[in-house]
């Protein structure tokens, strides 16, 4: 039984890991997506949120490709997630250059911790390459339309989001 480990923060989940998501899993038996909490970063959606939305959005992906996928919410370090979920590869999505200097780095550093580990770095389709959620929630921010960049569902729930945000902020 091969597990991959698919982590990252989610927030929100986009096309371009659901296509990542969909091609981890023609590698693996049991995909478990590592849902990082990084309080650090300020999501803006909850852990909670950000483990429903990758269940939702799976369950299609799970059925087609006949292979588990479990959300695991973690806040240790990614190698003993790795190990803790009895993983065989960690799966990283890679995006442009710039994401390869830190992918290396992390590669470096997860070897010296645990050499049986292998990193598997995957690219989307060239329609959803681009994407990345910071950049989503920019453009939602600024009234653009999301619809090409997530699931339909969450791009109501961003716009949800900031109605919500802004309602907050002009009752202060
Ligand atoms: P992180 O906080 O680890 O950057 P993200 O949720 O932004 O978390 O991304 C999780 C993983 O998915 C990372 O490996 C990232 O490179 C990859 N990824 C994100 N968007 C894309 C995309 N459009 N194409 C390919 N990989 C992607």
């Amino acid at each position: 039984m091969r597990i991959g480990l698919y982590p990252g923060t989610f927030d929100p989940l986009t096309l371009g890991h659901l296509d990542i998501i969909r091609r981890a899993c023609s590698l693996v038996d049991r995909l478990v997506i590592g849902i990082a909490i990084n309080r650090d970063k300020g999501p803006m959606f909850t852990l909670e949120e950000r483990v429903a939305t990758v269940e939702r959005e799976c369950a299609a992906i799970s059925r087609d490709t006949a292979t588990e996928i479990v959300a695991h919410p973690f806040e240790n370090l990614l190698i003993h997630c790795a190990e803790e979920v009895q993983a065989s590869v960690i799966v990283r999505g890679l995006r442009a250059v710039s994401d390869f200097e830190y992918e290396y780095q992390m590669v470096g550093m997860n070897r010296a911790m645990n050499d049986d580990i292998e990193t598997v770095f995957l690219m989307a389709d060239a329609h959803y390459q681009a994407i990345a959620s910071r950049l989503v929630k920019e453009i939602a921010r600024l009234g653009g339309d999301v619809a090409g960049f997530v699931p339909p569902k969450v791009a109501g729930e961003l716009v949800e989001r900031l109605r919500a945000q802004k309602f907050a902020a002009a009752r202060v």
